[in-house]
């Protein structure tokens, strides 16, 4: 028997985690962390204790009562699981991995909580992404994606054990070629000491007993990727997170193309933007956004993210065109270097881009990694007063959370490019309240205020309704199960009276695939 059971995605977006059983295999799609049910009950600073292990986020629903898949660790009694065998999503279950679609955290950052001799097949590219995040982030056991930093009991308590252990990534697309790479990911950033842990030679072609592929799909992070899986009952595809707009929509059309000629007993299909019509390219973001630094007299903020490559390609070429050079955050750096290690021909490498600059922010600790960092562009990194002294010659690659760094640089009649993503939470919302706040403190310019409904300055992520109905339409499973949206109905509506089967999934509900 064949079986699926989502436990996030559901009536939301992101948080997936969605466990494939079939005989003795059972494995996750991605493993996500649900930042809607997050947010009902925990923000800034009010979060799930690390001190109390997994209680916090087990009790409030944040992740289902299966015993055997988490970290061990994280137990802060014997009898642990004895108070969860009532609740009835408990189960028992192990994992022969989890397949990770990409980098963003609504897929992989609950990876945290499982035991980490669970393997995480990714592509290069998605492992080193997460490895950069995790090593110049804040310590936080909500996201050890990469390497689980342990936790013994002392006195009733989980406290720091030193040591982190490495999890085994499985790299489906093979091992990168270069000494740095594995280096770089088998470092541990605040010590000198490395791990010692040797990775898959050649891609992998199963999981557990059943045969896999995976096969690369356009997003707004580079190394995503869909998977297909041969279950007993047919082949089941994962689409991730995709679209058919962006810089690699080739990859998206290979995909839909290897996935009908599997002629799949189902597709989980993300639904992100199920319903909005289709909105800027890259092109389109390019063309408007050098037509507003054009015109900028002064400094200009571009807000995006830096994992977002395409969108960085796009403000350095416009940097070179109007002269500007590109400041970027030492984080963002850090990554960049990384994201270079994954692949030499798809990101460029900083160290010979002299017109990107790396921010020094005033900071009371400098973490290892960065000072390192400092030392190797050493004659390329600038401070609040360099910026300020040369306004009119800089692209800062800030966002809201650098507000606080706006203020030594005293911007004047300066132009804040909003180029992220529109909100998509109440928290986001107030986050965009509190940038209007700020720039309008600061008398800076705003565009693309989400909230005006402008998105000249975004291509979104996502494919757009008309797109994803194309790409199921192109696949034609049997059965569709809508994820990772708000609008399952719009599946529903659009497709039900062409034969495929759209199943609407329930959170912990284990859904039955028969051929
Ligand atoms: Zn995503």
């Amino acid at each position: 028997m064949v079986s699926i059971t989502c436990y996030g995605g559901v009536d939301e977006i992101g948080g997936n985690k969605i466990i494939v059983r079939d005989g003795d295999t059972r494995f996750s799609f991605d493993f996500g962390t649900s930042f809607k049910r997050r947010h009902d009950y925990f923000e800034e600073y009010l979060k799930p204790r690390p001190g109390v292990g997994l209680r916090d986020v087990l009790y409030m629903d944040l992740l289902p009562r299966l015993e055997g898949i988490y970290r061990h660790d994280l137990v802060s009694r014997a009898d642990f699981w004895s108070q969860w065998r009532a609740a009835p999503d408990y189960r028992r279950l192990t994992l022969d991995g989890v397949l990770l679609s990409h980098a963003h955290l609504d897929h992989s950052g609950y990876i945290s909580f499982l035991d980490p001799e669970i393997p995480i097949y990714s592509t290069v590219m998605t492992a080193f992404i997460s490895k950069a995040m995790q090593d110049s982030g804040q310590a936080d056991f909500e996201s050890e994606v990469c390497y689980a930093n342990l936790r013994k009991l002392d006195k009733g308590v989980l406290r720091s054990a030193k040591i982190s252990k490495q999890r085994p990534f499985v790299f489906v697309d093979g091992m990168p070629g270069s000494g740095t790479a594995s280096s770089f990911w088998n470092r541990l950033p605040a010590k000198t000491k490395e791990f010692q842990l040797t990775t898959n030679a050649s891609p992998p072609d199963k999981i557990g007993s059943l045969p896999l592929r995976h096969l690369p799909v356009d997003h707004s992070i580079y190394g995503a990727t869909a998977f297909a899986v041969q279950t007993s009952e047919g082949w089941l595809g994962y689409t991730g997170d995709l679209r058919l707009h962006g810089g690699d929509q080739e990859e998206t059309r290979r995909f839909t193309a290897e996935m009908r000629k599997k002629s799949p007993l189902a597709l989980i299909c993300e639904g992100t933007r199920a319903g909005d019509a289709s909105g800027a390219s890259e092109a389109d973001v390019y063309e408007n956004a050098l037509r507003e630094v054009r015109q900028a007299r002064s400094l200009v903020v571009a807000d995006f993210g830096a994992r977002n490559v395409e969108r960085l390609v796009t403000f350095l070429g416009i940097a070179r065109e109007t002269g500007r050079k590109l400041v970027v955050l030492g984080k963002d750096a850090y990554l960049l270097e990384a994201m270079h290690l994954a692949s030499l021909q798809r990101v460029p490498d900083i160290r010979s881009c002299p017109d990107i600059l790396v921010y020094e922010a005033p900071k009371a600790a400098v973490r290892p990694w960065e000072r390192e960092l400092r030392e190797r562009y050493a004659s390329r990194v600038v401070g609040a007063n360099d910026v300020r002294q040369q306004q009119g010659e800089c692209i800062l690659c800030f966002s809201f959370w650098d507000a606080n760094d706006l203020i030594d640089i005293e911007p004047e009649e300066g132009v804040y490019i909003y180029s992220s993503s529109e909100a998509y939470s109440e928290e986001q919302e107030m986050d965009l309240r509190r940038l209007r706040n700020w720039l309008k403190h600061l008398d800076m310019r705003f565009v693309g205020d989400p909230e005006g409904g402008d998105q000249r300055f975004h291509s979104s992520g996502h494919a757009s309704g008309p797109d994803l109905l194309e790409i199921v339409r192109t696949i034609g499973p049997r059965i569709l199960v809508p994820i990772h949206t708000e609008d399952a109905q719009y599946f529903v509506t659009n497709l039900r009276s062409e034969g495929i089967d759209v199943r609407v999934p329930r959170w912990g509900e284990e859904m039955v695939l028969q051929s």
